[in-house]
């Protein structure tokens, strides 16, 4: 049945910027902080007040615009979308309605090594409301510490065409935020929101059908749920002859389902109406040139360079990008390695991808955190290379080395671990070895190969493992096959 139709999705994702103060007003924007301890006469839409534009806001979205191709507005106004809540004191949040200031930009995202760009329709500015609490025993209390925090919605084309498609921008799109600073992109905070427009429509035809819009979407894993339950569901009504009708709905995260909330306002309910209190905002090419300059490369650009000048694997490049920290730091320890190979390179990404995010995740640290400088990590790569160190040792040594914050070499050279590549050294073992195990050679000559291992293994003990370990293995073949 589900391939009878083509699925159409569009999403509506809420970012509150890391303005230090509100969009409007000079209350902190701190999270955590005890309800209702950032308000001001503008937060609380107190007679008199007047809201005041925070730059920032400014700077960010369009931060945000340049970042995703988007063209960006010069004369800017704002609007009053009209509503009646408790969380939203002035009777009305100031958004953008007509004019967002970033428009017409894309995302390009990779799903299985493909490669689609997904249209950013709009990004405009606006203001968060505040917080009912329902869910204690007492009546519904409110807190106003989010209301006016400043907001972008950033909003798609209807060119999404699966679950995993929207799974695959709203993780591209989130390390656009993390990567510009913007945001911090936390979820579980209420940073990032995304509402999920879904429809259906028969392959083949170009008409799309009414859409759903999912909300109450609280991960990205649950967005991708949200879209496989609506897909489904208009599907079998349509199927049993049903008609879907557009709507709210609301993501039900215990019974992975989503359930009717209300039917869809339009923009007339809102009675939208241009923002007095505000003067126009009028943006200079100079403040573009300026923001412009200062973004870094993208996520999946540097991704491709990465892959290109390092000759990398796609797949490390991709993990690397993951964190901008952590692709500053790659780069870095590759920029101080005195060996420059591809080489030298994959190590510096294998023990980045193995030893560093292992301790990254088992102490919960961030990567300017870490233990271990790029100095350091290029000297055990150097060590490696060279010969001058096993991997072994290099796994050994590498506690004394987060512990003692003691470079690499220094260690090497004081405890004496500097790899044997004595030729001579390792022959006149392998010989004795040979001499002195007649019966293990008699079953190395009828194919038993662990004899090999086993020899190696030997020498490597006698070394305390500073053997160099493909000389011994070449070395002990020598002797077991003369
Ligand atoms: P509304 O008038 O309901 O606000 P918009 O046209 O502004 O709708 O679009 C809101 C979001 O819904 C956008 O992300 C858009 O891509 C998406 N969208 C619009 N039409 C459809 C559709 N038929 N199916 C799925 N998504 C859609
Ligand atoms: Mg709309």
């Amino acid at each position: 049945m589900r391939n009878k139709y083509t699925c159409v999705i569009g999403l509506e994702v809420h970012t509150q910027l890391l303005t230090e103060s509100k969009a409007f007003s000079f209350s902190s924007t701190n999270f955590g902080d005890n309800p209702n301890h950032n308000t001001d006469p503008v937060t609380l839409g107190l007679p008199g007040s007047l809201p005041v534009l925070n730059k920032k806001l400014v700077e960010y979205a369009i931060k945000v615009g340049l970042a995703t191709n988007c063209k960006i507005r010069e004369i800017n106004r704002f609007d009053r979308k009209n509503y009646f809540y408790p969380d939203m004191p002035k009777g009305y949040q100031i958004s953008q309605h007509e004019g967002p200031i970033c428009y017409d930009g894309n995302v390009e995202i990779e799903l299985e090594g493909e490669r689609k760009q997904i249209g950013i329709t709009r990004i405009h500015m606006e203001e968060d409301s505040g917080k009912s609490i329902h869910d204690l025993d007492i009546d519904t209390l409110l807190d106003f510490n989010r209301a006016g925090v400043a907001l972008i919605e950033i909003v798609t084309e209807p060119v999404i065409r699966s679950s995993a498609e929207a799974y695959q921008f709203l993780t591209q799109l989130k390390q656009i935020l993390l990567y510009t600073g913007v945001s911090s992109g936390n979820m579980e905070e209420g940073a990032l929101r995304c509402d999920a427009n879904v429809s259906v429509m028969p392959v083949g035809t170009e008409v799309f059908g009414t859409k759903s819009e999912v909300k109450n979407l609280n991960s990205f894993r649950n967005v991708e749920k949200a879209i496989e339950y609506e897909i489904n569901r208009q599907i079998e009504l349509i199927e049993s002859g049903g008609k879907v009708i557009q709507e709210t709905r609301m993501w039900d995260g215990g019974k992975n389902i989503t359930v009717a909330m209300r039917t869809k306002e339009t923009a007339r309910d809102y009675r939208y109406f241009p923002e007095a209190d505000l003067p126009m905002l009028k943006i200079s090419q100079d403040m573009i040139d300026g923001i412009k300059a200062e973004l870094p490369e993208m996520p999946l650009e540097r991704k491709y360079r990465l892959q290109n000048d390092y000759d990398i694997p796609l797949y490390d490049a991709g993990i690397i990008v993951e964190d901008i920290d952590l692709a500053n730091y790659f780069e870095k320890t590759c920029s101080l390695l005195e060996e420059k190979s591809p080489k030298s390179y994959k190590l510096v990404s294998n023990w980045i991808m193995t030893e560093l995010l292992r301790i990254k995740s088992e102490q919960d640290l961030a990567i300017i955190d870490l233990p271990l400088s790029e100095e350091f990590l290029a000297e055990i790569v150097d060590l490696l290379i060279s010969e001058k160190i096993s991997n072994q040792i290099a796994k050994d040594i590498f506690p004394i080395i987060l512990d003692e914050k003691k470079s690499p070499k220094l260690i090497v050279n004081e405890k004496g671990l500097v790899q044997v590549n004595d030729t001579d050294l390792i022959e006149s073992m392998a010989k004795k070895l040979v001499d002195d195990n007649p019966e293990e050679v008699e079953r190395y000559k009828q194919g038993k190969d662990r004899v090999h291992g086993f020899f190696v293994g030997q020498i490597m003990k006698e070394s305390k493992g500073k053997a160099n370990p493909k000389l011994v293995s070449e070395i002990v073949k020598k002797y077991l096959d003369a």
